[in-house]
């Protein structure tokens, strides 16, 4: 599955090509991906210039001078594909392998780019668990509804963590994960971001803030590793694991780069530090974590 950073990037790669292109057509070969592909998407798109390509959570919107806002979602296992004349790339493939397979193509749109190049990006996706939905007039869309803040921008800071986190029992890990406070943060950059802000993810979440919402230096310290390990990972070109192991069994490239992600009974990286990296179960899912410094 995607994070966040591997959604920004392949957002980042796509929108040199996307922006201010007009859409020629659009080919739908199957009427369904996780969900149905709305019936008027091809008549409502083509002729559109692209206004933008913008990211809110795993979320990627397609903006154009007239039609509706696209909604696209890579699922567990979807890319896009840019094809040119003589190449074609697919944005992300450097870390994480993606199906080239031609029987997954099922969504092409046909570009003229604002160089006046025709291109065409394909949505492939084999397991189909991704969707492209239309927002309403408003750009709105029950999906996006209830998103908690970003975890790239400054509006994540420790005033806010506080706020939020106060009086909550969870723990922090599963509040971390609640996609009403933080929108896009996943298994993999919680355990990285907890380790940075040498907190427990045992921990329950009101425990960084008392219960008046002040800020504290945990949840200032806690905010800047949220953002840090996110703004890394971008930095880096994201990451999918899971994927990446089901292609051909090896780790994935990322995986060098975590510092306890996937590490259980390995030596903790902090300086000065003898933990040896536990895994526990949190909600049916995997935490990784430095039982010494993380407290
Ligand atoms: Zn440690």
């Amino acid at each position: 599955m995607p994070e966040l950073p591997e959604v920004e990037t392949v957002r980042r790669e796509l929108q040199p090509v996307f922006e201010g292109a007009l859409i020629r057509g659009v080919e739908l070969r199957r009427p369904d991906l996780r969900f149905p592909i709305p019936a008027d998407m091809a008549d409502q798109l083509a002729g559109q210039v692209v206004t933008g390509l913008s990211r809110r959570a795993k979320y990627l919107l397609i903006h154009t001078a007239s039609a509706p806002t696209l909604i696209c979602h890579l699922g567990m296992s979807g890319s896009f594909r840019i094809e040119r004349q003589d190449d074609s790339y697919t944005p992300g493939v450097f870390h994480h392998e993606r199906s080239k397979a031609l029987a997954h193509d099922h969504v092409v749109f046909h570009l003229n780019t604002k160089t006046s190049e025709a291109v065409r990006v394909i949505f492939n996706d084999p397991r189909r668990f991704g969707f492209m939905l239309f927002a309403d007039s408003a750009g709105g869309h029950a999906m996006l509804d209830g998103l908690g803040v970003e975890p790239t921008g400054n509006a994540l800071d420790g005033r806010l963590l506080a706020r939020l986190f106060r009086g909550r029992q969870a723990p922090l890990k599963a509040a971390l994960l609640d996609q009403t406070a933080i929108a896009g943060l996943g298994n993999i950059y919680v355990a990285e971001a907890l380790w940075r802000a040498r907190l427990s993810p045992r921990r329950a979440a009101g425990t960084i803030a008392p219960l008046s919402g002040r800020v504290t230096q945990r949840a200032d310290r806690l905010a800047a590793a949220v953002r840090e390990v996110i703004a890394d990972a971008i930095e880096a070109g994201g990451s999918s694991l899971r994927d990446y192991t089901h292609v051909d069994g090896s780790l994935g490239y990322f995986q060098h780069r975590f510092a306890v992600y996937g590490r259980e009974g390995e030596p903790c990286f902090r300086p000065d530090c003898h933990g040896v990296i536990r895994r526990i179960v949190q909600s049916g899912r995997s935490t990784f974590f430095c039982p010494v410094c993380q407290r």
